[in-house]
């Protein structure tokens, strides 16, 4: 069974116990921390979550998050698009105890008297997939690499005499 409806709290143990799914569509413009570090969009989150109870006990939710979101190139200053999937595996806990108890395969989901904040969550799992430097790959970008990063001092057989030549020869053209 999988539901359309992503709510804001559940009762993830019950769901757990049900083995229930969840298959639904977030707004980023609704996640005010995410909405701080991307550029305002249409953009939707697909979430699909599963939950359910292993063999030791543990209740678990596994989630795939996909999403396009625009960011701003810390380079040139450009939006462009950013695409996130993630995958993640959570084990949920009441206490801090249990979560430092939790097998290593899970990543702790803290629930608050029986309550887990689904939305929440969501949005933590972007966030932590967010590039640290938002910038477009250096093809892609309007502000060229230095010659230093390009591989330019490491010598590709270029005669760095001969470059400088050519500069000074386009600059007398233009
Ligand atoms: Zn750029």
């Amino acid at each position: 069974m999988s539901e359309k409806f992503i709510p804001e709290h559940i009762d993830p143990f019950r769901y757990a116990e049900q083995g229930l799914c969840l298959d639904g569509m977030l707004k980023i413009a609704d996640m005010q921390r995410l909405s701080l570090n991307v550029v305002p969009s249409e953009a939707m989150v697909n979430a699909k979550l599963k939950f359910g109870v292993d063999e030791q006990g543990i209740t678990f939710l596994t989630g795939h998050l996909e999403t396009q979101l625009t960011l701003q190139c810390q380079r040139c200053l450009e939006p462009f698009t950013y695409e996130i999937m993630s995958h993640f595996t959570l084990g949920v806990v009441n206490t801090l105890d249990e979560a430092n108890a939790l097998p290593e395969q899970y990543e702790p989901a803290l629930a608050t008297e029986g309550n887990l904040a689904l939305r929440e969550l969501i949005e933590d799992e972007i966030i932590l997939n967010l590039p640290i430097i938002p910038r477009h790959e250096p093809e892609d970008c309007k502000v060229k690499l230095p010659l230093a990063d390009s591989g330019w001092e490491q010598g590709k057989g270029e005669n760095p005499f001969h470059v400088l030549q050519s500069l000074k020869l386009k600059q007398k053209r233009e």
